[in-house]
């Protein structure tokens, strides 16, 4: 982990343009950067080319992204494709590629392990070592929506989450998530095209219903 610099995709848009602005850069920087991160799912600072180098070196110095990367995967006979995602502190993660007739479907983790303890399943053997941050999250889903373009040349229409964790027992950073995927300044996905799976967390189903 990188001492003390922030992961920029942890700050606001304003924060962001607020760091600028006291670097003496111009406003439209913020709004460049910001694209790169969330519509671009770029994963470094020297992905930015139309930053000057100089001021890629800076954000460099001052910033990380602690992106998710694909360690392994495995495609299947009925096209599945499974990722083993590593995180920055080295947990693994599962997400997976499910394309149908009709649609073609990411399916995400939302925690390390799980809260709860399922009989059923196998992540409910293992122990819930932490929540994942909404941008971790959020790079499942990008990686797979580059996997169905470049494996089968058709871009991803659906997520659902139903993979590892409760997701509603990592609520605020699954609904980020959700906006920075559904956003238009993100990836613009339908979020009626979003199914968010729960054991059952009564409380936070109310929450859930009453998310504008
Ligand atoms: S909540 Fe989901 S991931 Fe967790 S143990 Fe139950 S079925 Fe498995």
């Amino acid at each position: 982990m990188s001492g003390l610099k922030k992961d920029i995709r942890e700050i606001s848009f304003e924060e962001i343009s607020a760091w600028f602005k006291a670097n003496g850069e111009p406003a439209f920087r913020a709004r460049q950067v910001w694209e790169w991160l969330w519509q671009k799912s770029a994963r470094s600072f020297g992905a930015m080319t139309n930053l000057s180098k100089a001021l890629r070196e800076k954000l460099e110095e001052n910033f990380v992204i602690r992106a998710v990367e694909v360690d392994t995967f495995q495609k299947s006979k009925d096209r599945t494709i499974k990722n083993a995602f590593r995180l920055f502190d080295g947990n693994i993660v599962e997400g997976v590629l499910i394309p149908t007739e009709t649609r073609m479907t990411a399916c995400v983790s939302s925690q390390v392990g799980c809260s709860l303890t399922c009989k059923f399943c196998a992540t409910g053997k293992l122990e819930r070592l932490r929540n994942l941050n909404a941008d971790e999250i959020y790079d499942q889903v990008a990686l797979i929506r580059e996997q169905s373009e470049r494996e089968y040349g058709i871009p991803l229409s659906n997520i659902v989450y139903m993979g590892m964790g409760e997701p509603l027992l990592n609520y605020a950073n699954v609904l980020k998530s959700i906006e920075r995927i559904t956003s238009p300044d993100g990836l613009g996905m339908s979020p009626q095209r979003i199914t968010v799976s729960t054991a059952g967390i009564a409380k936070m189903i109310k929450s859930l219903a009453m998310t504008k």
